[in-house]
């Protein structure tokens, strides 16, 4: 039978200094102490990543980056190699975030040498996908998603496609206090999965974990976790509150 182990990401954005992400941490570390059966991971920003990795030693929370650099080494002032994510201890990147995409340029195919790099390095990528509020409207959901995703994911193998989180994040419900329906959230995660399955086979698609981005909260995360295509939660605001993270990560 196949099984798909739930993965609850928080994304801390640019918040938290070292000290504050350590608490946090340490908070969350105690509150999910007797999580078993779902993954659990944390996205500092850069800084506070060493510290929070030392902090969650014998915890069962697992380390993320925000976002990486596809280059190994060089004259990059000011980016981050993946090498280097794997030194300050993270397992998980986050890769193609809609903030990224809005503000700095990111596109399918900076998404694509970021992807290759992450697997070449060992790091598992969380690959963001979603669409803005004026292609939901205008009925091109589908088109703009799967998009993203054939162009964001070319020439992986299924091998590396299969170990891949992909998290659908409608832009316009992050940040916002806007959800998307979980039946609205679970057809489009359905969609990624019939793109998936074209490209890489059904049983790789039906192996890759994805998560729902967008406003979630510990009111609504049960309901969306119920749906069918829905492996899991990319998790901004609400993840910056140990005691609300936890509620999220027990859903
Ligand atoms: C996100 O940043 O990935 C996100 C989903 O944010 P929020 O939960 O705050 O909407």
């Amino acid at each position: 039978e196949l099984v798909r182990k739930p993965i609850i990401a928080g994304n801390w954005k640019m918040h938290k200094t070292i000290a504050e992400a350590v608490a946090l941490v340490e908070d969350l570390s105690k509150l999910t102490q007797d999580v078993q059966n779902t993954e659990v991971v944390v996205c500092p920003t850069f800084t506070a990543l060493y510290a929070v990795k030392e902090a969650l030693k014998g915890s069962v929370i697992q380390l993320g980056a925000q976002d990486m650099f596809w280059e190994k080494q060089g004259a990059f002032t000011g980016e981050i190699a993946p090498a280097m994510l794997k030194d300050a201890g993270c397992r998980y990147v986050i890769i193609g975030h809609s903030e990224r995409r809005q503000y700095f340029g990111e596109t399918d195919a900076t998404v694509n040498k970021k992807l290759k790099a992450a697997l070449d390095n060992g790091l598992t990528p969380i690959v963001c996908v979603g669409e803005m509020l004026a292609e939901r409207e205008a009925g091109s959901t589908e088109t703009v998603v799967g998009t993203q995703v054939k162009n964001g994911l070319a020439g992986l193998t299924p091998e590396q496609a299969a170990s891949l989180v992909i998290a659908y994040e409608p832009v316009w419900a992050i940040g916002t206090g806007k959800t998307a329906s979980s039946d609205d959230a679970n057809a489009v995660c359905a969609f990624i999965r019939r793109t998936l399955a074209a490209m890489f086979g059904q049983s790789v698609a039906d192996s890759i974990r994805i998560q729902y981005g967008g406003s979630v909260k510990p009111d609504n995360v049960a309901e969306l976790m119920a749906k069918s295509d829905i492996d899991g939660a990319l998790v901004g605001g609400a993840s910056l509150d140990a005691a609300g993270f936890s509620k999220i990560v027990k859903f």
